[in-house]
C-alpha cells in the first residue's frame, strides 16, 4: 500500500465521554482506500464512537488522529467540516435521526442542495443514490410512511447524495427482519463493489463474510482485541467468546438437549418449536457427542 492510499491514521486514541465514560483507549488504527472494514463488537465495546470520531463529529480525548490529509480534531472544531463530509458520510444507525423532511427525495437533496450545485447536477446525485438503494418508487413517500428497511435504505440514500468517498455505517441491519437485512447487506455489498471505502459496525457475525475486507474486533473495554482477515478471525472461537460475540449455551428442545454457540442476539430460541435446530441437536446421551458442559449456575 502506498501512503497515498491512507484514509485513516489512529495512534493511542482514546475517547472518555464527559470526563469520566471511557468508550475507546489505545486505539491505533490505519484505514486504507478501497477497503470494507467490520467493526465487530458486543454492545458497548464502543463502535458508535469510533465511528463518530471517523466522521470528524467528536475529536479524541487523547491522542492523534489523521482523516483525509486533516487532523480531525481541528475537523470536530468545524475546520473545514463541511468539505470533509462531502468525502466522508455516517450513516446513524436510527435512520428517525436522518430522515427529517417531508419526502425521502427532499432528504435525498438535501446535502446536494446544501453544497449549492446546479438543479441537474443534484438531480443526477439523487437519482443515484435512490437506484443504489433501489428506491426509485419511494422518492415521493414521507419518512414515515416507510417500513424499518426502506427507512434504512432511505437514510443510506441521503449519505450517497453526497456521493462520498468514504461510508461509515452503524449497526445497519439492527432490528430488520432476516429477508429485509439479506436484501440490505447485498445492497451494502453493491456499495463495495463500486470501489468505496466502507466501514460498518456491527454484531452481527453473520453479515460479515459477506461485506467484509478486513475485520476489527473491538473488546468490551473499548481495546482493539484483533484486527485481520475476516475468515481467520470468524474462525477463532476463543476471541469471539471473548469479545461477547458468540456465548456457550446449554439448554433444551423438549426431549433434546445440546450445548452450542449462540451469536450474541440470534434469535435461534424464537424458531422453537420450529426444528431447523434440531436437525443439528444431539439427543441426550447420545454417544457420538461427548456430554454437553453443564453450567452449575
Ligand atoms: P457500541 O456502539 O459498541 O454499543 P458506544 O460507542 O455506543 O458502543 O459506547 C461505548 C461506551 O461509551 C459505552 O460504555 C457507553 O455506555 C458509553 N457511552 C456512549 N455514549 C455515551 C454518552 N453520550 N455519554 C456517556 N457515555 C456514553
Ligand atoms: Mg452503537
Amino acid at each position: 500500500m502506498s501512503e497515498r492510499d491512507l484514509l485513516f491514521s489512529l495512534r493511542g486514541v482514546r475517547y472518555v465521554y464527559s470526563g469520566r465514560h471511557l468508550a475507546l483507549d489505545g486505539i491505533d488504527l490505519d484505514i486504507y482506500e478501497g477497503e470494507q472494514l467490520v467493526l465487530l463488537g458486543a454492545n458497548g465495546s464502543g463502535k458508535s464512537t469510533l465511528l463518530k470520531l471517523l466522521d470528524g463529529i467528536i475529536g479524541p480525548t487523547s491522542g492523534t488522529m489523521r482523516a483525509m490529509g486533516r487532523d480531525i480534531a481541528a475537523v470536530a472544531e468545524g475546520e473545514d467540516a463541511f468539505r470533509f463530509h462531502r468525502q466522508v458520510g455516517l450513516v446513524f444507525q436510527d435512520p428517525d435521526i436522518q430522515l427529517f423532511c417531508a419526502t425521502v427525495l427532499d432528504d435525498v437533496a438535501f446535502g446536494p442542495l446544501q453544497l449549492g450545485l446546479e438543479p441537474d447536477e443534484v438531480r443526477r446525485c439523487c437519482d443515484a443514490a435512490l437506484a443504489a438503494m433501489e428506491i426509485e418508487d419511494l422518492a415521493r413517500r414521507a419518512p414515515f410512511e416507510l417500513s424499518g428497511g426502506e427507512k434504512k435504505r432511505a437514510a443510506i440514500a441521503s449519505v450517497l447524495s453526497l456521493e462520498p468517498s468514504v461510508v461509515l455505517l452503524d449497526e445497519p441491519t439492527a432490528s430488520l427482519d432476516p429477508r429485509t437485512k439479506w436484501v440490505l447487506v447485498n445492497l451494502i455489498r453493491n456499495l463495495a463493489a463500486a470501489g468505496r471505502t466502507l466501514v460498518t459496525a456491527t454484531h452481527e457475525l453473520d453479515i460479515v463474510p459477506i461485506i467484509a475486507s478486513r475485520v476489527v474486533v473491538l473488546g468490551e473495554d473499548g481495546r482493539v482485541l484483533a484486527d485481520g482477515d475476516p475468515e481467520a478471525i470468524l474462525g477463532d472461537r476463543a476471541l469471539l467468546i471473548r469479545a461477547n460475540l458468540i456465548h456457550e449455551h446449554l439448554h433444551e428442545h423438549g426431549r433434546v438437549r445440546h450445548a452450542h454457540e449462540h451469536g450474541a442476539h440470534d434469535d435461534h430460541h424464537a424458531l422453537d418449536p420450529a426444528d431447523g435446530p434440531l436437525a443439528l441437536a444431539a439427543p441426550v446421551g447420545d454417544p457420538a457427542r461427548p456430554a454437553p458442559r453443564v453450567d452449575p449456575s
